[in-house]
């Protein structure tokens, strides 16, 4: 019986390497598939991993209707047994809805990748409709670490060096924002450090300047003697 799975985990969990291997694996057992994915770190229609793996895929526009793909793939003769989706917390809540119903209708493997939350801390539409109808959700091994050490298990964006918690929920890392002509990256951190808004460059320059400690003071007023 098919099964709806997400794979949910931070931004560098490795998750499109696991989704390349699912693929890889897949096929070696003679099983045929469709990889779609959105706004992918290499460009339109293609998966890729931080390994430099890559392969190509359908991209998932705005108004791409997944269930009419696999019909589509189907009615032509194409064989489908399972979908690998990638970047899925950038679809929409109907296209989550499409899948489940590939699942149920088609007794097709659906395979979803994403990341859960936002840079401000906020579940993506895409990924929320993934937990609310997943027969699985299964929480990717956090590999990565904040520069504190402790598992990264928060996004943070970083324009211009300075951690922002607020602004458009999507934007590409690794661009210039044309608005503010400024440099977005990201950052995984632990919770601590993403509630503190302590990016690695915040905790360098707080680590090079004796006089300031690593968080804000006026958050935690002292007490007034006498
Ligand atoms: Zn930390």
């Amino acid at each position: 019986m098919a099964e709806l799975t997400f794979f949910a985990g931070t931004m560098d969990c490795g998750k499109s390497t696991l989704a390349l291997q699912m693929d890889h694996n897949h096929r070696a057992r003679g099983l045929a598939g469709i990889i779609f994915t959105r706004l992918d770190r290499s460009g339109e229609a293609v998966l890729s991993s931080r390994l430099g793996l890559a392969t190509p895929a359908v991209e998932v526009t705005e108004d791409l209707d997944l269930w009419d793909v696999v019909v589509a793939r189907m009615t032509s003769g194409g064989r489908v047994d399972y979908l690998i989706c990638d970047e899925a917390q950038f679809y929409s809540p109907q296209q989550v809805e499409q899948l489940a119903r590939v699942v149920d209708e088609l007794d097709i493997e659906v395979f979803a990748f994403g990341i859960t939350s936002d840079f401000r801390t906020q579940l993506f539409p895409g990924s929320q409709r993934l937990v609310e109808l997943a027969d699985r959700t299964q929480l990717l091994q956090v590999s990565a670490l904040c520069w504190c050490g402790r598992r990264a298990t928060h996004n943070a964006r970083v324009v211009d060096g300075v951690m922002v918690v607020e602004g458009e929920q999507v934007v590409v890392g690794d661009t210039a924002d044309p608005e503010h002509e400024a440099q977005v990256e990201y950052e995984v951190l632990c919770r601590r450090h993403h509630m503190r808004r302590m990016n690695s460059r915040a905790a360098q320059a707080a680590a090079l300047s004796a006089d300031v400690l690593p968080f804000d003071l006026d958050a935690c007023p002292v007490p007034q003697q006498g």
